[in-house]
């Protein structure tokens, strides 16, 4: 008979179950969010407030101290977690009530997306299986904001979630953890136990991006520079640098606070042919969604780059 492993044991019938269970395989009490416990182990918390107690102390030294604190309170007190879509993915969200957001690998299984870019799929999945091993599934992925708009990458809808329904589901990473695994290239045994003080529950937010961007703090930054130093967009899209936020589980469009369209008001709308056409039916297609959201309740707001 195989030995069970023993990583957590349930506190409320005793029975042994894994790191990445969300209910005791014994009598089903709700254990909590794997990737939230990964965060509240004694050497994560630690390592964290060490890492975030010495940041402080250089900036201090400094004399960047109070600036340090403002940026690590800003963060802690008005970022939101946020992602980036294309309007049918949106539209679909908004259309119905029932329709949940499907993550990256629950589309693969089901055969409605194929596998990103070979060696970022690769990496996508070394550093998921690092951080998430056994419940990557699950996992949705989003980026911290002050502003509410991120990089338009993946998309220039973007969803901003309400707190108070992934707060006690998420945690957060320093970058984007594939581009961090391919950055760091770390042996197979080191992927195995990655360094400690990387990532933190929702509430140490502001410590992590505070520690992160300790070095880019001086005695002038000010308020309206904690936007860029929490999120910059990169030169590629792909290279933009954020604090990645993990959510366990489903969400639909009741999660969403808000949505903000991002348009490119540089380039000139065109006024003939098919392009025109084209840019008509989106407009109709941005009326339509605008009115469903209204329906809903969700504030809706426009952004230029
Ligand atoms: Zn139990």
């Amino acid at each position: 008979m195989p030995t069970p492993v023993a990583d957590i044991v349930c506190p409320a019938c005793g029975a042994p179950a894994q790191l990445s269970d969300v209910g005791c395989p014994a009598c089903d009490k709700h254990l909590g969010y794997p990737n939230v416990r990964a965060c509240q182990t004694s050497g994560e918390e630690a390592s964290l407030q060490a890492k975030y107690v010495g940041a402080k102390e250089e900036c201090q030294k400094r004399g960047c101290g109070d600036q340090f604190l403002q940026f690590s309170e800003a963060v802690q007190e008005n970022s939101r977690a946020i992602i980036g879509r294309p309007l049918g993915e949106i539209d679909r969200l908004v259309s119905s009530e029932r329709d949940v957001h499907g993550t990256y690998y629950q589309m693969l299984d089901a055969g409605l997306k194929l596998p990103d870019d070979e060696e970022w799929s690769r990496l996508r999945h070394q550093a998921d299986e690092a951080l998430f091993s056994g419940y990557h599934k699950h996992i949705s992925f989003a980026l911290l904001s002050l502003t509410d708009v991120g990089s338009t990458y993946y998309g220039s809808w973007f969803l901003a979630f309400r707190a108070d329904t992934i707060e006690g589901r998420s945690s957060v990473f320093l970058e984007n953890s594939a581009w961090h695994v391919k950055k760091c290239n770390y042996t197979s045994s080191e992927l195995r136990d990655m360094p400690k003080g990387l990532r933190a529950v929702w509430d140490d937010r502001g410590k992590l991006a505070a520690t992160k961007r300790m070095s880019d703090i001086t005695e002038t930054t000010c308020e309206q520079d904690h936007p860029g130093l929490l999120f910059s967009p990169g030169e590629q899209g792909w290279d933009a640098d954020f604090v990645e936020v993990h959510i366990y589980g489903p969400w639909n469009v009741h999660s969403v606070e808000k949505v903000v369209h991002v348009t490119n008001t540089a380039a000139p709308a065109p006024t003939t042919g098919r392009a025109a056409r084209a840019a008509k039916g989106k407009a109709a297609e941005t009326a339509a969604l605008q009115q469903k959201l209204g329906d809903l309740g969700i504030p809706y707001e426009e952004a230029c780059l």
